[in-house]
C-alpha cells in the first residue's frame, strides 16, 4: 500500500467509536500517525539501497519497539492515552503491515496476476529476511527512491489499486459525513 494507510487507521478509530468508544484529538492524531511511522524507515532503505519492506524495521517485532517508543514519547511530551488508544496505535502499527502484504494475498486468491511476493516478515527474527537481488535498488536521490516505484505499482497490482481507492473513498465520505477528526 502507498496511501491508504493513514485513511485505514482513520477509519479504524471510527469504526471503534461506532461502540463508544471516544478519542480526544492529540489520541486520534498519535493513532493516525501510527499508522504512517512504519514508512519511515524509507530513509534507511534509501541509504542502504534495499527495498524498505524487507528490512526489519518492516517486521511485527519492530512494531512492538516502536509502539512502546510512541508511547513513551507520548508520556515525555504530556498526551494522556488511555489504554483503548494504546490498543489502537499497536492496531494501527500492525494493520500497516498487513496492508502492505495485502498484494501477496491478493494474488495468492488470483484476484491480480503479478506479485511481488511476500512483503512482510511475519516470523522475524525466527524466520529470517530472504535475500532477494531484485530489493537491490540503483536510486539516485530519496524522492526518486519513494516516488519511482509508485506509477508501475499503481498499473502491475490493480486489486491494490482499487483497494487503496476504495479505502481513500471510505475515510473522504466518513469524514464529511461525521464533519469531524475524532
Ligand atoms: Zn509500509
Amino acid at each position: 500500500m502507498c496511501f491508504a494507510h493513514l485513511p485505514a487507521s482513520y477509519l479504524m478509530v471510527k469504526l471503534v467509536g461506532l461502540f463508544g468508544v471516544s478519542f480526544s484529538l492529540p489520541e486520534t492524531l498519535t493513532i493516525l500517525i501510527s499508522g504512517i511511522v512504519p514508512d519511515f524507515d524509507l530513509i534507511l532503505g534509501f541509504i542502504m539501497r534495499h527495498g524498505h519492506h524487507r528490512l526489519f524495521t518492516h517486521t511485527p517485532i519492530w512494531m512492538v519497539i516502536i509502539w512502546l517508543i510512541i508511547i513513551g514519547l507520548c508520556g515525555l511530551i504530556g498526551v494522556e492515552l488511555s489504554p483503548m488508544t494504546m490498543i489502537l496505535i499497536l492496531c494501527s502499527l500492525m494493520f500497516h503491515l498487513a496492508l502492505d502484504d495485502l498484494g501477496w494475498w491478493f494474488h495468492r486468491l488470483g484476484l491480480q496476476r503479478n506479485s511481488c511476493g511476500p512483503q512482510i516478515i511475519w516470523l522475524y527474527p525466527v524466520q529470517k529476511m530472504p535475500n532477494d537481488e531484485n530489493q537491490n535498488l540503483k536510486t539516485t536521490s530519496i524522492i526518486n527512491y519513494c516516488l519511482e516505484p509508485i506509477p508501475g505499482y499503481f498499473k502491475k497490482y490493480p486489486a491494490n489499486r482499487w483497494t487503496e481507492i476504495f479505502i481513500i473513498l471510505m475515510a473522504i465520505i466518513v469524514f464529511v459525513m461525521s464533519n469531524n477528526l475524532c
